[in-house]
């Protein structure tokens, strides 16, 4: 996009402030992380729940931004940029999209439904693609914020527009219609999510309705609950399984061997398609897309041969584990230029390693010409550190010379014939390919062997649940967030990476070696250790991680190491015992510690600290207080004696959320970052970061009298179908879990536990669940949390995650 600043402050009728409303706008942004922001952007400082764009203002400028559309302008930056104040932040990069979406006139399928929009858009995207330049949302942006960003990567080359909208209230779709103007409507399957925001099914249909007032034609299915909702002048194109005057009149479905048979009438004709899926979801999915086909006037012929290659969608990009101790990015279904753009800026944000490597197919459809698309590609990389680039394809060939280490291939069995010899090893891989380059090939011959029982880590719950802390926080108070036992049982080096990117302040780690391995990692964030043994001194003076000293022996100790060594000004943080009774300096020590710190160079008080008791407690909160006038006390007396101004923190977790005048400059963020919360009003704010997963190895239905598992301590009282799942006590499962207490999710209904958790296995109730070997099985997560494991168990949730053995993979995804 090229468009005059001048324009878009009319478009706003907005206030600028500013020098220079000659500025030309080619870039919209709303991410202060972005690679892409300079000169040319304009930066919408979005305000939500848990994060407020205005503070990334500061930061922006330094990089160079200069326009800016706030709510408010950042005290002492008046004269620094162009501000456009508006009213509402939100609302004006609406209105933006609104202006921009005005300038493209091409036909524009709009997508909305409860369920299957994402999946079908991009099978729509791979059907036409043959035949357009399509602009498509990206993964799954269909909300407020979403929406206007997906049309406004529209550019001059695209032809066609597929767009998904969503919404979880009423008044929403309003906002998002003028946006997307779709000329083509479909309404995916209507179902129950988001039935909370409505006050009716028919309400949530007007709603979602109202994304085709005006549309030329709607597609949908024939439904009792839709036809008399829809607008009277909206012309439509219905199909139906039952009802023979619908447009399309599917006689008959046959599955079998993962494939559908489905055969449909249409204009007089019986017809036939095949699809490579045996689900339900998936059957109606492809008939949307086959309405759309017929609408665009599409031959039986073509709709036949490209119905029998839709592939499943991979909602997300997920991080593997690959082999020679790779990290494997896994985006093999498709290669545009918007979802390249995100990929390779997820890449970015895994630092496991330095080096990383992308391989890439050709690129279809990007609305640009091949000179200008593989020119844009290459800025892409070097803007994302990538140290190679292997291309695979003709056209990528071809350009090979635009990229600084890049290694072509014009198949992608050259490349598999070639694979021994390029040695890959401790790097990040993206692999990103179009659908018809097959790299699901390359990704098996990457991919470590797959293991049965997981746990799968969110990291994009994680960073929301950050921002929700942060959002408590009042301005410049630290956040040091708590990575110890291995990221409270998440994984500690990749959380530790996330947090890196998201300029936390500090980690925390319980003992050295946690310390170290993170650094080994290359993880640059300070690193406070809470327990740091005496023998490990050298080692994290080695390391620059910096101890928590907690007793005069402890501060002798160091002080002697630090000599040895001829330290100077080595970072200590000093805890103060002020109930806790755990660790710490008491008042009586408190005059020998400053003696001891007294004009001695060789270290520096960083930070003085003291840890609560029952910051959970309300029963307690009297406790708690004391404990923090107490802090307050102690360690404005070595601050005053020793003249120094350290940062002091005492809260943790519950102590954010229920001391918030305690905050000081700085707070230990623990377990409420990994989704968990001893408040239950809170807990509905955040978001689940760890689902434990395994797989159904065996089933088998027993008679009633016959018994499972050792010491036979579940009877079948009636036949009962038996599910034997890969995980046990020596996982991390309680064997307080078995004997019917517990219970895992199959196929989103109970499971219960039946007889004794053995060590590698153990034994689940699936008589009323339709379920086959192989099936998934959720141990925890959304349902059930490990909060209510940590009841029914009589403990806290802390040591259900912390006790999830080692050798449970890990697996991250955003
Ligand atoms: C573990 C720990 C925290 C974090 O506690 P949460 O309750 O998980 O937030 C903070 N400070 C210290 C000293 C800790 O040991």
């Amino acid at each position: 996009m090229s468009i005059p600043l001048k324009t878009i402050i009319a478009v706003f009728s907005a206030r600028c402030h500013g020098d220079d409303s000659s500025a030309i706008i080619e870039h919209v942004s709303i991410d202060s992380r972005s690679s892409h922001n300079g000169v040319n952007t304009l930066f919408f400082a979005l305000i939500g729940p848990n994060n407020n764009g205005h503070v990334y203002i500061p930061e922006l400028i330094e990089e160079g931004v200069r326009n800016f559309v706030v709510s408010y302008i950042p005290e002492g930056l008046e004269e620094k940029a162009n501000f456009l104040v508006v009213e509402n932040t939100l609302v004006a990069l609406q209105k933006f999209a609104i202006y921009y979406r005005g300038l493209f006139d091409f036909p524009v399928i709009g997508i909305t439904g409860s369920n299957g929009k994402t999946i079908v858009k991009e099978w729509l995207n791979f059907l036409l693609s043959p035949d357009f330049n399509i602009i498509r949302s990206p993964k799954s942006f269909n909300s407020q914020v979403g929406v206007p960003l997906s049309v406004i990567a529209i550019n001059e080359k695209h032809n066609l527009g597929i767009f998904e909208a969503g919404i979880s209230t009423v008044a929403e779709m309003d906002k998002l219609e003028p946006i997307v103007k779709p000329t083509i409507g479909v309404l995916t399957n209507i179902g129950t999510s988001h039935d909370e925001g409505f006050e009716s099914t028919a309400q949530k249909i007007s709603e979602k309705l109202k994304l085709f007032q005006n549309s030329e034609i709607l597609i949908y299915k024939r439904d009792s609950r839709v036809d008399s909702l829809i607008f009277p002048q909206i012309k439509t194109f219905s199909w139906s399984f039952e009802d023979k005057t619908a447009d399309v009149y599917v006689s008959q479905v046959k599955s079998s061997n993962h494939k559908t048979n489905i055969w449909y009438q249409f204009n007089g004709d019986t017809f036939e398609i095949e699809i490579p899926f045996e689900d339900m979801a998936s059957i109606e999915n492809a008939i949307s897309c086959l309405l759309v086909l017929l609408y665009l006037k599409y031959d039986n012929a073509t709709i036949h041969s490209r119905m029998a290659l839709l592939y499943p969608v991979q909602m997300r990009l997920e991080v593997k584990n690959g082999i020679n101790n790779c990290n494997l990015i896994d985006d093999s279904y498709s290669s545009d230029f918007q979802s390249l753009k995100i990929a390779l800026d997820f890449l970015e944000s895994q630092n496991k390693f330095q080096k990383k490597t992308l391989i890439l197919s050709d690129i279809f459809q990007s609305g640009l010409s091949d000179e200008e698309l593989y020119g844009r590609v290459a800025k892409l990389v070097v803007a994302n550190n990538i140290e190679r680039v292997i291309g695979i394809g003709e056209t990528i060939s071809a350009f090979k010379d635009r990229f600084v280490n890049c290694i072509t291939y014009k198949h992608t069995a050259d490349f598999l014939a070639d694979f021994e010899n390029l040695d890959f090893a401790n790097e990040t891989i993206l692999v990103k390919g179009a659908r018809s380059f097959e790299f699901e090939e390359i990704v098996a011959v990457l991919e470590q062997k797959k293991h049965e029982t997981v746990l799968e880590i969110n990291l994009n719950a994680l960073s929301y649940n950050l921002n929700f802390f942060k959002a408590k926080l009042k301005p410049k108070v630290k956040i040091m967030v708590m990575v110890k036992a291995f990221g409270y049982g998440n994984g500690g080096l990749e959380i530790a990476s996330l947090l890196e990117h998201h300029q936390v302040d500090y980690l925390g780690v319980a003992f050295a070696d946690e310390g170290i391995s993170l650094k080994n990692d290359g993880i640059r964030l300070p690193i406070m250790v809470l327990n740091p043994e005496s023998t490990s001194f050298s080692s994290i003076i080695q390391y620059q991680l910096e101890p928590e000293i907690y007793t005069l022996r402890g501060l002798n100790n160091f002080l002697k190491v630090a000599e040895h060594k001829n330290l100077s000004h080595f970072p200590i943080h000093i805890k103060i015992d002020t109930g806790m009774h755990r660790l710490g300096f008491e008042r009586n020590d408190i005059p020998e510690l400053i003696q001891t710190l007294k004009g001695n160079s060789r270290v520096q008080v960083k930070s003085i600290l003291s840890h609560m008791a029952t910051s959970d407690d309300e029963a307690h909160y009297d406790f708690a207080k004391s404990q923090i006038r107490l802090f307050d006390e102690l360690s404005l007396q070595i601050m005053t004696e020793l003249g120094i101004n350290p940062i002091r923190h005492i809260l943790n977790s519950s102590g954010i959320s229920n001391f918030p005048e305690a905050q000081f400059n700085m707070v230990r963020l623990g377990i409420g970052i990994y989704g968990v919360s001893n408040d239950p009003e809170e807990q509905k704010y955040l978001e689940n970061v760890g689902t434990l997963k395994s797989i159904i190895s065996q089933i088998r239905t027993i008679p009633a009298g016959d018994s499972v598992g050792y010491g036979r301590r579940f009877m079948a009282q009636k036949e009962t179908k038996v599910g034997t799942i890969p995980i046990g006590y020596a996982d991390g499962i309680s064997r307080a879990w078995g004997n019917g207490v517990g219970y895992v999710m199959i196929k989103n209904k109970k499971a219960r536990i039946l007889g004794s958790v053995c060590m590698d296995m153990l034994m689940v109730d699936i008589t009323e669940i339709d379920c086959v070997e192989g099936d998934d099985v959720i141990i925890f997560g959304e349902s059930p949390t490990v909060v209510e494991i940590a009841k029914a168990l009589h403990t806290i949730p802390y040591e259900i995650l912390t006790s999830i053995s080692q050798r449970v993979k890990r697996v991250f995804y955003r």
